[in-house]
């Protein structure tokens, strides 16, 4: 069989320990017999970022906004541990949060589901994919302490310097205790409003966003209405058209609903939120190896990648030549994701139907009973005796399904 071709290239970022080992296994075994893989290749391991003073982080973010899709592998966020252990420069940023503020994006995560798998919550059948406002509210507050008799005020001051608004928070004559202020900026809930509305689009989900306004007046209620008013302008006859709703309600109401309901729906989240429930959504469907994860634009880039690190814990026991059970699957799936894009904007239905066979394959390896060790205990299917596979063999595994499919 022909290899199939591509047009432009997708910029490949490699990354590090057991995920960087695995990224080479699934281009040999998956992706290589059967592409004419075209990428452009940064090495996002953290040696080279060193070396290049983290600048290859950059070159590769923005080499995703020219040819406007990525794929990456997880990559080490360096601690003091970190600059020890590889003896480091100094310790660079997270290489998430720099691509995350060149392109602009907001970051979606979705479950891939594999029957066998019964999530804690069983009524979910369908992915619930959960968007997060990665800008603002209390990860960029200000606090502090106030003693007893001491009084808290929001002050506004205008560009000329004079007081416009001077609100009291507290008068603590009664006690001691703690005060707290954050923002937001309305060019960045723009942003994401305009990512969420499209991503709704591209996967034809309804889209569900909520946030507390009803106490919450004017904070929560810009977010609510910045939604409101770029729905109606922009995407209400876009949403009719491809048959999905908007949905705005408070978000303990949305909770409550995400749980009744059989998934299927994306659900946008202000940051605080985002945060706790994608950790829930994602504990709730099974394993970190089943979470994918991609970063949209909203001027429409893609970066690709799997939602767990990079699993210190497997590489050192890969490093001491022991076999491990890494679970290579989201990292699979940040491949078919990117290879779908890349040949969906491209017009290559041969590239969009690889992807979608090789996603087909993986699924078919758990569902048969082949996984690796993390998938084990969470497995439960009638007649099916799961087996547990080496990170090489699974992908094997894989292969042969893939190979089969595609005479
Ligand atoms: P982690 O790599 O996600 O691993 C945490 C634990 O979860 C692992 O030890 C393993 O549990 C389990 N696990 C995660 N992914 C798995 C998989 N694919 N297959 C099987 N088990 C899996 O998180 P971490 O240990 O907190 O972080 C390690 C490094 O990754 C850090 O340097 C961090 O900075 C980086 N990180 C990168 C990204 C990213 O690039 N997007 C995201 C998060 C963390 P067991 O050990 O019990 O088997
Ligand atoms: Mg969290």
């Amino acid at each position: 069989m022909a290899k199939i071709q591509m047009k432009t290239p997708l910029v490949e970022m490699d990354g590090d320990e057991m995920t960087r080992v695995l990224w080479q296994w699934i281009k040999e075994d998956l992706l290589c017999p059967y592409v004419e893989l075209k990428t452009e290749y940064y090495d996002l391991g953290l040696v080279n970022r060193d070396r290049t003073d983290d600048r290859v982080t950059v070159d590769a973010a923005e080499a995703n906004k020219k040819y406007g899709v990525g794929v990456k592998c997880a990559t080490i966020t360096p601690n003091a541990q970190r600059v020890e252990e590889y003896k480091l420069k100094q310790m660079w940023k997270s290489p998430n949060g720099t691509i995350r503020r060149i392109l602009d994006g907001t970051v979606f995560r979705a479950p891939i589901l594999a029957k066998g798998i019964t999530p804690y919550i069983p009524g979910w059948k369908k992915p619930i994919v959960l968007a997060r406002h990665a800008y603002g509210d209390v990860y960029s507050g200000v606090e502090t302490r106030a003693a007893a008799g001491d009084k808290a005020y929001l002050l506004i001051e205008g560009a000329d310097g004079a007081v416009k608004e001077k609100l009291l928070v507290q008068d603590f004559r009664k006690g001691s205790g703690i005060v707290q202020s954050m923002h937001n900026m309305d060019a960045s809930i723009e942003s994401f409003a305009r990512s969420c509305f499209n991503y709704a689009l591209d996967l034809r989900l309804p889209l569900w966003f909520a946030t507390k306004d009803t106490i919450s007046k004017k904070y929560d209620h810009r977010f609510k209405d910045i939604f409101a008013k770029i729905f109606e302008k922009e995407y209400k006859d876009k949403f009719a058209a491809a048959g999905i709703e908007y949905m705005y309600t408070l978000i303990d109401d949305a909770v409550a609903r995400i749980v009744r309901s059989s998934g299927g729906v994306l659900w946008a989240c202000k940051n605080y939120d985002g945060d706790v429930m994608s950790d829930m959504v994602a504990t709730a469907y099974g394993s970190l190896g089943l979470m994918s994860s991609v970063l949209v634009s909203p001027d429409g880039n893609y970066e690709f990648e799997a939602a767990h690190g990079t699993v210190t814990r497997h590489y050192y026991k890969h490093l001491q030549g022991e076999e491990t059970s890494t679970n290579s699957v989201a990292t699979i799936f940040a491949w078919t994701g990117a290879l779908a894009k890349r040949g969906e904007l491209d017009g290559l239905p041969a590239l969009v139907s690889f992807a979608k066979k090789l996603e087909a394959a993986t699924l078919r390896t758990i569902e048969e009973g082949e996984m690796t060790g993390d998938l084990i205990p969470l497995f439960h299917a009638e007649g099916v005796t799961p087996c547990k596979r080496s990170s090489r063999a699974f992908l094997q595994a894989v292969a042969a399904r893939l190979e089969a499919a595609l005479v």
